[in-house]
């Protein structure tokens, strides 16, 4: 859907508000590059991740889906003292994302685990030592997100900040997907259960994303509220 006015104030936003360093440029440049899909999350959307992670300090942090690193650096960026886990399961993406990190000086607290989100979540789960993420950063396959949920609430240290990207799919009616749309129906069924959950605290922040305007949610939840 276009929406002309909301580009414009995306645009407005994402000049006064969302100025990006050399940095996150040429990780933008390099994407590009590398013929990357562009589909990372907006200055704006970064500059709320940069802010929620000054504000959370966290010292772990773990993001799942990487692409070339972009929301990645934002993070890295808001959170000075965190070690940051990221998951990508595309070679080419995470060469590009590898690439971006070290071009930033931010290679040696970034750590990029190449392979499937589920496994890797799982392996994660699997350690000995309790990992306790603080900030975990939720932007990969739609499809998947009703199945990271548990494997997230398993890795989460108390308290934690669950950050999801892209909570309100691109077509359809409200709530009510198409039933051939897999990827919109897992959105909701997502959304139903970070509303449900009686131990999550969320709320979901509309986002103006894309070149054309269309709204989007970025989810914001709190776990182990109690
Ligand atoms: N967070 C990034 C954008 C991520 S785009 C940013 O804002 O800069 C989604 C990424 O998730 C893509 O790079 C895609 O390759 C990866 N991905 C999709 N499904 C995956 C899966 N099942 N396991 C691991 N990575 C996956
Ligand atoms: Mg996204």
């Amino acid at each position: 859907m276009t929406n002309p006015r909301n580009a414009d104030i995306k645009t407005y936003i994402a000049q006064n508000f969302a100025k990006e360093d050399q940095d996150l440029l040429y990780a933008k440049e390099n994407s590009v590059k590398n013929q990357l899909p562009n589909i990372e999350v907006s200055a704006n959307t970064g500059k709320l991740l940069f802010l929620l992670a000054q504000l959370h300090q966290p010292k772990k942090i773990l993001e799942i889906g990487t692409l070339g690193g972009y929301s990645t650096l934002w993070l890295a960026k808001g959170a000075p003292e965190a070690h940051i886990t990221t998951i990508e399961g595309h070679s080419g993406h995470a060469a590009v994302a590898r690439e971006n990190f070290k071009h930033a000086g931010l290679d040696h607290r970034i750590e990029l685990l190449h392979g499937n989100a589920l496994k890797m979540l799982t392996k994660l789960t699997e350690k000995k030592e309790k990992l306790h993420y603080d900030l975990i950063f939720l932007d990969a396959d739609k499809e998947g997100y009703p199945d990271y949920l548990p494997l997230i609430l398993k890795l989460a240290a108390p308290r934690a900040l669950l950050i999801t990207d892209n909570l309100i799919p691109k077509e359809g009616f409200i709530n009510q997907p198409d039933e051939k749309d897999e990827g919109a129906k897992r959105i909701y069924e997502f959304n139903a259960m970070l509303a449900s959950h009686p131990n999550i605290e969320s709320i979901l922040v509309p986002a103006i994303v894309g070149e054309r305007g269309r709204v989007d949610a970025l989810g914001i939840s709190l776990i182990n509220f109690n």
